[in-house]
């Protein structure tokens, strides 16, 4: 849908949102980042703060007062709220009746996601195709998805570690929200050109805001270019085809002797969906709860199979997560499993830099 106005600040939306019943998701700063937690006012949006991220560092600074969203991806992915680390399935009970197994109630209610950059929301339908409409759908992902309103905040600025330009998923949505927000430069006031993507977006900014002008949507574009020409990260084009070629290259071993095996960067990463599953049950055996808990490929028991793990080195399992990532997620799902956010490389306790090691591998001759 086509509608297109300007607003001088971004809290009035916040507070339609919240006027509209949702409960709105938006940054905060806490803990010296930026994380993706319940607002309820409007002005605990981190104004005038900017990230550094770089290879293994974070930091929060301050920017420009006058700018609202100078900083882009927080540590934690929206998958923290669409699939949580930890996650009750159900509980059973033994009696003298028998077995008998109690799903949790849903708990989720309407929720807006108040500055969803675009990476992420590549990063949300890479998971939607998986977790709510692939065929071992998640009924809990899906419930929270159909409730879910997202408002985009396009970047006017990338990290030195985004690279969604070459990714094609960035740094602006085209489609898949309900608002999108672009902060426009000084030379515009600092505007912000809006976005209605869905009639539900429509609803909740009617009366708030004025008609955009051609100078103002110009202005948009001229930002979100300027972010995407400033981005120093680059992923190699055939980069899919390119590993596969290469799967036995020293290379692999040598990234493997820097790697920790720590899954920082399968945590870190929103579209990295693997769960595993955990029983507890309480000391007389009659009460059993049924978890699922994140899992990383990076866990020497990730791949075990009757008997043995059948990725026991750790070289094969970076080798597993990067092509998966890069390669065999199109086989898969027809396209990358990576959208170019770059926090794996921020929160890789040893900086290892996946587009680094893509260019260093597809410099290796064939195998
Ligand atoms: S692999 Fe790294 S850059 Fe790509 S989506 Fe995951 S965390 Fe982001
Ligand atoms: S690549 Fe980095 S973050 Fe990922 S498991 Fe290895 S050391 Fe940890």
């Amino acid at each position: 849908m086509e509608r297109a106005a300007a607003l001088d600040d971004p809290r009035p939306v916040l507070s339609a949102l919240i006027e509209a019943g949702y409960r709105v998701i938006a940054p905060v700063e806490q803990d010296g980042a930026i994380r993706y937690l319940p607002a309820v006012d409007p002005d605990s949006l981190p104004k005038g703060r900017i990230d550094s991220q770089t290879p293994g560092s974070y930091r929060l600074e301050d920017g420009d007062p006058e700018r609202w969203f100078d900083y882009v991806v927080s540590p934690e992915s929206w998958k923290a709220w669409l699939y949580p680390a930890r996650r009750k399935m159900w509980t059973s009970t033994r009696s003298e009746d028998g077995l008998s197994f109690e799903r949790p109630e849903a708990e989720w209610t309407p929720t807006a996601f108040f500055g969803v950059r675009p990476c992420d929301l590549a990063a949300i339908e890479k998971q939607d195709a998986i977790l709510k409409d692939g065929a071992f759908a998640d009924p809990d992902y899906a419930h929270r998805r159909e409730n879910a309103l997202i408002v985009v905040i396009q970047c006017a600025r990338s990290a030195e570690t985004c690279f969604c330009a070459s990714m094609n998923t960035g740094p602006r949505a085209q489609a898949g929200f309900d608002i999108a927000l672009t902060e426009l430069g000084a030379e515009a006031d600092h505007r912000f050109l809006v976005e209605a993507g869905s009639e539900a977006g429509a609803r909740v900014l009617e009366g708030l805001t004025e008609d955009a002008t051609e100078a103002d949507k110009d202005a948009a574009h001229a930002a979100t270019n300027a972010a995407a020409a400033s981005q120093i990260r680059v992923m190699p084009e055939n980069v899919a085809a390119g590993l596969k070629a290469r799967l036995t290259a020293p290379e692999w071993d040598d990234v493997a002797k820097r790697c920790l095996n720590c899954a920082n960067c399968t945590m870190a990463c929103p579209t990295c969906f693997c769960s595993d599953v955990q029983d507890t049950s309480d000391l007389t055996g009659d009460l059993t709860d049924r978890w699922r808990v994140w899992d990383s490929c990076f866990n020497p028991d990730f791949s075990y199979i009757h008997g043995g793990a059948v990725r026991t080195s750790s070289m094969s399992r970076y080798r597993q997560w990067m092509t998966h990532k890069l390669s065999s997620w199109h086989d898969q799902f027809g396209a990358s499993g990576c959208v170019g956010c770059g926090r794996c490389i921020a929160w890789c306790p040893v900086g290892i830099d996946i587009v680094a090691e893509a260019e260093t591998l597809m410099a290796q001759p064939e195998d």
